[in-house]
C-alpha cells in the first residue's frame, strides 16, 4: 500500500497508541517518538506504549512525556500504529491488547519478511530504516521537521546502520542524516547519549563477552556469548548489552558475526550480523526470528551451548563450509 493509505488513515483519526517490537532498539524508539511528535503536532493524540520499559539511554529523546506504561491505554484509541515490526506477535502484550480491543492497526515497517498484518501496511523494504519511512511521512504531510523529530529520526538511524558502519549504511542514508544534521540534529550529543553512558558494570562484563570470542568456519564465523549467571551477578541491565554484536564483525575476515546472551526459562536471544555475503535473516528466520540480510535475531529455546551448536550448524550452511558440531 501507499503513503497515501497512510495519510488517509491519520487524516481521519485522532487518538493514536503507537507501538513497537520486544527488545527495543534505536530504529524503533526513534520512529516512534518522532511519529508521536508529528502527531501531537499536528493536534492529534498520541500515546506510546510497549511492552519493554524504554532503556534509558533513550532518556535524552524528545517526546518521552507521550510514553505511557500500561497496554490499558488501547481500549478506545482510534488507530493503533505498529512500527518497525514484521508481526503483531512482535509486540508482545501491546499487540494483545490491541487485538482484544478490535483496534485498527496501521503497519509501518522496512522488514522484508512483514507479514502485512495491519489494515493498511506501508512496507518498504529498500528503506535502511523505518525512520526513512517515518520521514517520507512526514514530506508528504507538508510538515517541517525541526530539531526534535530531527533528533528522533537520526538516532533511529545511527542506531540502524550501526553507527554508519553496517552494509545498510549508503548515499540515502547518509543524505539524510545529512539533512537531519542541517535540521537541528546534533551528531555528536546523540552519539554521546547513546554511546558514552554505561556503567562500568556493562563496560567489564562487555570485556568479558569479547573475552569469548570463538572463531570458526575458516575464520568467516566471529562467535561471542554472555552467561545468565554473569549478567545478573553485575545486575546489567539486557539493553546494555545492545551493540556488543557488532565487535564480532570487527574481526578481520569475519563474515558472520554472533552473539549469544542467556535469558530466562533456558531460552538464548542470538543477534546476528553479516558483512552483506551471507544472508543472517535467512538463518534467523529458520529459528523463528527475522530481521535483514546483513543484521537479525532470534530467541532460541536451549541450553547456550545447545544453542550455540545448532546456529554455528545453520551457519555454516548459509557460508558454504562444512562443519561438524564438536559434542
Ligand atoms: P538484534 O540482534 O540487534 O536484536 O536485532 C537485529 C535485527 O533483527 C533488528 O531488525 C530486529 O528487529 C530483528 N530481530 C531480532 N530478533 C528478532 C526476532 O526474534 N524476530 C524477528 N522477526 N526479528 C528479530
Amino acid at each position: 500500500m501507499s503513503l497515501d493509505s497512510v495519510i488517509q488513515a491519520v487524516g481521519s483519526a485522532n487518538s493514536f497508541l503507537i507501538t513497537s517490537h520486544v527488545d527495543l532498539d534505536g530504529d524503533a524508539v526513534g520512529s516512534e517518538l518522532g511519529l508521536a511528535l508529528l502527531l501531537e503536532r499536528m493536534g492529534k493524540k498520541p500515546t506510546v506504549v510497549n511492552h519493554d520499559v524504554l532503556p534509558c539511554h533513550y532518556d535524552f529523546l524528545p517526546g518521552r512525556h507521550l510514553v505511557k506504561s500500561s497496554v490499558n491505554e488501547a481500549a478506545g484509541v482510534d488507530v493503533g500504529v505498529v512500527l518497525d515490526c514484521t508481526s503483531l506477535e512482535r509486540t508482545g502484550s501491546v499487540g494483545r491488547a490491541l487485538a482484544e480491543n478490535n483496534i485498527p492497526i496501521v503497519n509501518i515497517d522496512h522488514h522484508s519478511g512483514n507479514v502485512s498484518f495491519g489494515a493498511v501496511n506501508l512496507v518498504r523494504p529498500e528503506a535502511c530504516a523505518t525512520a526513512i519511512i517515518i520521514l517520507d511521512l512526514i514530506r508528504a504531510l507538508g510538515q517541517s521537521i525541526g530539531r526534535d523529530l530531527a533528533t528522533c529520526l537520526y538516532t533511529a538511524l545511527v542506531a540502524e546502520t550501526g553507527s554508519f558502519r553496517l552494509s545498510n549504511t549508503s548515499a540515502e542514508s547518509l543524505e539524510v542524516c545529512a539533512c537531519l544534521a542541517r535540521e537541528g540534529a546534533g551528531p555528536y550529543e546523540i552519539a554521546a547519549s547513546l554511546f558514552s553512558r554505561k556503567s562500568p558494570q556493562a563496560l567489564r562484563i562487555t570485556g568479558e563477552a569479547l573475552s569469548s570470542l570463538e572463531m570458526g568456519l575458516d575464520g568467516a564465523l566471529a562467535m561471542m556469548c554472555l552467561r545468565r549467571s554473569r549478567i545478573e551477578e553485575d545486575g546489567v541491565r539486557g539493553e546494555e548489552l545492545e551493540g556488543i554484536v557488532n565487535f564480532a564483525m570487527s574481526v578481520r575476515g569475519a563474515r558472520v558475526g554472533v552473539f549469544l546472551r542467556e535469558l530466562p526459562d533456558s531460552v538464548v536471544k542470538v543477534s546476528l550480523r553479516s558483512n552483506g555475503t551471507v544472508d543472517v535473516d535467512k538463518v534467523a528466520r529458520g529459528f523463528g526470528g527475522g530481521g535483514h540480510s546483513n543484521a537479525a535475531g532470534a530467541r532460541i529455546p536451549g541450553t547456550l551451548d545447545e544453542v550455540k551448536g545448532i546456529v554455528v550448524e545453520r551457519i555454516a550452511e548459509a557460508v558454504g563450509t562444512r562443519h561438524r558440531h564438536q559434542p
